[in-house]
């Protein structure tokens, strides 16, 4: 006997990293704790461990659009999360997409740096999903060097790549886990003016799938139909004690405890 599925579906475009520390799996199991459905297309293929990654291959556009087309015709889609796209093609890719799921939220992770530091696309990825996929966006999740790219301010505060990127998105939340201030301060900026701070501890370590994490927590929430502010809170809550609980089972990276 078949029961229709009472957890909100989330479609998950993002990368494989075998590490299991981000990526896809990041994003299933993140999306699982908030009590979601994850459907995980894959975009790209990476080659990394919990130090770093070594090279990476962008699938081709043919056979995402295959894979997200095969969800949307069978599966209610209740929100789009991004990870990694690798490529300006597969931004368009996405767009495409998009097309098909009026309405729903898309919840953008401008993914261009692995955990540590190695690249997972050209800056030139970033500076299209600005262009093309910011419009179509409910939020944006680039932490502050990330979002130093996006807004092309090298050393521009949070404040100042918000005010440049704030035309291109409706809400914006640039998060501060790469500082080193003893407090981590995460900013959600609204295209209207209205803001949050959201502050907490900085905890020691450095760890691998953090943002990933973050991104699909709060995509869950908002595919659970909580407002905005409140799943910002809520995955962020959900975010820090994923890595206050992480393990270092390699050399490099901790990784967050989802589940
Ligand atoms: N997506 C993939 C496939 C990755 O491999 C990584 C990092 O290695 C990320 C996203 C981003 O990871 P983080 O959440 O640490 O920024």
């Amino acid at each position: 006997m078949s029961a229709p599925c009472s957890r909100p579906v989330v479609l998950c475009l993002s990368g494989h990293d075998p590490s299991g520390g981000a990526g896809l799996q990041a994003d299933i199991e993140a999306l699982m704790a908030q009590g979601c459905h994850a459907a995980p297309a894959v975009t790209a293929l990476t080659v990394q461990d919990t130090v770093d990654v070594s090279d990476f291959r962008v699938l081709d556009r043919d056979w995402v659009l295959a894979q997200a087309n095969a969800v949307i015709a069978d599966l209610p889609v209740a929100a789009v999360k991004l990870g990694m796209l690798g490529s300006v093609e597969m931004v368009e890719t996405v767009l495409e997409i998009m097309q098909k799921l009026p309405g729903v939220p898309l919840i953008c992770d401008p993914v261009l740096r692995a955990g540590g530091g190695g690249a997972l696309g050209k800056d030139e990825v970033g500076y299209a999903m600005r262009e093309r996929l910011f419009p179509v966006s409910t939020i944006a999740t680039p932490n502050l060097p990330e979002a130093r790219i996006l807004a092309e301010l090298p050393n521009g505060s949070a404040d100042e790549c918000a005010e440049k990127l704030l035309p291109f998105i409706r809400h914006l939340l640039i998060t501060g886990g790469h500082g080193d201030e003893t407090e981590v301060h995460n900013r959600l900026y609204y295209r209207d003016g209205s803001r949050y701070d959201f502050s907490c501890q900085r905890l020691p370590g450095s760890y691998h799938g953090s943002g990933c994490t973050l991104a699909s927590a709060l995509s869950g929430r908002l595919a659970l139909g909580q407002e905005l502010a409140s799943a910002v809170k809520s995955a962020l809550d959900y975010t820090w004690r994923t890595l206050r609980d992480a393990e270092a089972p390699g050399r490099g990276q901790y990784i967050p405890r989802r589940l």
